[in-house]
């Protein structure tokens, strides 16, 4: 048995101290915020309650799983269910398509709307689905950095079929060839935002995140997203692992004596040293070298390597309801293109994309009755000194006239969204920053802008410090919550393999 410590209590940090208690140890999680989640916490406004940060959920199987290692009925604890419709799409010439979650159910409407052949999108579905089946375990469910994920039968099939990975080629380019159709392209191009990333330049591998949505589905939980937070810390807490809140670490301490430094305990902001025998950050990458372990070496070439992209966030307490509206909801700029140049430049588009996520759909006790929660985020680039107070202002009239504009199309009477805002929090790249320890803003830790940023992330233990491990949306696999759960699953894993 093993003392370890884990910094954070995100979701990763939550599903590390499960597996870890499962696997007999003694786990303490530090979490500097008074409650557990990180990005996935709420906020709460007047009478109206948010998700700071995931509005969709996917894979929910991967947090089962956890309830199930404990030998628990997940349905006693956690319920959730999916979604018809996964995303209602607007375009600013009309054009309106409600993406069912049912792949046959989506293509016959992608034909009725927009003249695709059905046969089309199910073709280009199944080979999103063929990607995943060929690539998925050895990039997403393992550990890169370890020969066993390289050395085995599943990656000599993908071997022998390179060419239908579609590796030289951009995500749009793969959907142009494959789908051809201007609003449908732009819809499997939104998925490259998953990750923060760029449909001009994410590789073509990552149209497997179509069949995630319309295959495996979209589900909304019960409570709304933070309660996957609170029923996982619930979990953690009946299995006996310790949390304690409001208690930023301030060091990773190290003992010198081997080949490299060991990790041996932490030192909290408090000044208090506690020994432990590993250590696990769920902390940013960045941040866990920048503050935790400034004289320790760094992984310099990752910790280089290009943030993926931020948010603008409203968070407008409404006091209105709008039917016409779904739980997601997009609508689209009139040219996406010229909108990721500008995310590039630094900056954002004058029409961006609006995506709207009303949780009070489902979970009614989000907002008072009669009115709505809604969560408004448009892609920004992370942060760089821009001016955020300008931007801010700039782009709230932007989204409100753009709304107002589509909204207004399919009712008689004017749209007036401005007067129904009763309460609001506007976040920024650099609240992100300041409110989730995330370096820069970054929603998803490094970009998947080039093939090899893609699928080389930071590996789930550390090459310079012995005994200390990493898990969470910068390191290997990535952001978003099903990978995050994944990377919780392959660093114990690793701490097991490593030092048995
Ligand atoms: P984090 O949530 O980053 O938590 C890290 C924790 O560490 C925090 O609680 C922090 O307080 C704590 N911490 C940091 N430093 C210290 C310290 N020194 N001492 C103690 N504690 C410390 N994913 C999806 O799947 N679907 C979505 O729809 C989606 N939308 C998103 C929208 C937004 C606006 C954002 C921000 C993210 C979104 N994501 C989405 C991504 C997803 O939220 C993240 O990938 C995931 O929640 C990150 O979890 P994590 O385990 O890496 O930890």
């Amino acid at each position: 048995t093993w003392r370890v410590a884990i910094i954070g209590a995100g979701i990763a940090g939550l599903a590390a101290a499960i597996r870890l208690r499962l696997a007999g140890h003694e786990v303490g999680v530090f979490e500097a915020a008074e409650a557990p989640g990180g990005k996935l916490s709420e906020l709460r406004l007047g009478a109206w309650r948010f998700g700071l940060g995931p509005s969709l959920l996917t894979m929910p199987h991967y947090i089962d799983e956890l309830f199930e290692l404990a030998g628990e009925n997940p349905t006693d604890h956690f319920r959730y269910r999916r979604l018809d419709v996964v995303c209602r799409y607007a375009w600013e010439d009309g054009t309106r398509l409600d993406a069912y979650a049912d792949p046959l159910a989506f293509a016959n409407e992608t034909e009725r709307v927009l003249g695709v052949p059905a046969e089309r999108v199910l073709a280009f579905l199944a080979r999103g689905e063929e990607k995943y089946r060929l690539t998925g375990r050895t990039f997403l469910e393992k550990p890169l950095h370890a020969p066993s994920t390289w050395l085995n039968a599943e990656v000599g099939r993908a071997l022998t079929r390179l060419h239908r990975l579609e590796l030289t080629r951009t995500l749009h380019e793969v959907h142009q060839r494959a789908i051809g159709e201007p609003h449908l392209v732009q819809l499997f191009d939104r998925f490259a935002t998953y990750n923060g990333s760029n449909p001009w330049r994410a590789p073509g591998l990552l149209s497997m995140i179509s069949h995630f949505e319309h295959g495996a589905g979209a589900f909304v939980p019960e409570g709304g997203m933070p309660a996957i937070a609170t029923t996982l810390h619930a979990l953690a807490e009946r299995l006996g692992v310790h949390f304690a809140f409001n208690t930023p670490v301030a060091e990773i301490v190290t003992q010198n004596g081997g080949r490299r430094p060991r990790a041996s305990g932490v030192r909290l902001e408090s000044g208090e040293v506690q020994g432990f025998d590993r250590v696990v950050s769920n902390m940013d990458l960045f941040f866990t070298h920048e503050r935790l372990l400034p004289r320790a070496p760094r992984p310099e070439r990752t910790l280089g390597q290009e943030k993926s992209t931020s948010a603008l966030i409203f968070y407008w307490g409404v006091d209105k309801s709008f039917p016409e509206l779904d739980v997601h909801n997009i609508f689209f700029s009139d040219d996406y293109r010229r909108e990721f140049e500008a995310l590039e430049a630094g900056s954002i588009d004058d029409d961006p994309t609006v995506y709207v996520s009303i949780s009070s759909r489902y979970d009614t006790g989000a907002a008072p009755p009669g009115g709505e929660n809604w969560f408004v985020m448009i892609n920004a680039p992370f942060s760089a000194g821009q001016d955020w107070d300008l931007l801010r202002a700039r782009l709230r009239e932007k989204v409100i006239a753009k709304l107002e504009r589509m909204l207004g199309e399919t009712r008689a009477a004017p749209v007036a969204l401005r007067e129904a805002i009763v309460e609001e929090a506007v976040f920024d790249p650099t609240t992100i920053e300041a409110r989730t320890l995330s370096h820069l803003g970054a929603l998803y830790g490094t970009s998947s802008n080039s093939r090899s940023a893609a699928f080389m992330r930071h590996p789930n233990h550390s090459r310079h410090v012995d005994g200390l491990y990493f898990c969470g949306g910068s390191v290997h696999p990535g952001g978003g919550l099903p990978l995050c759960l994944l990377s919780a699953k392959i660093m114990v894993g690793e701490m097991a393999r490593r030092e048995p």
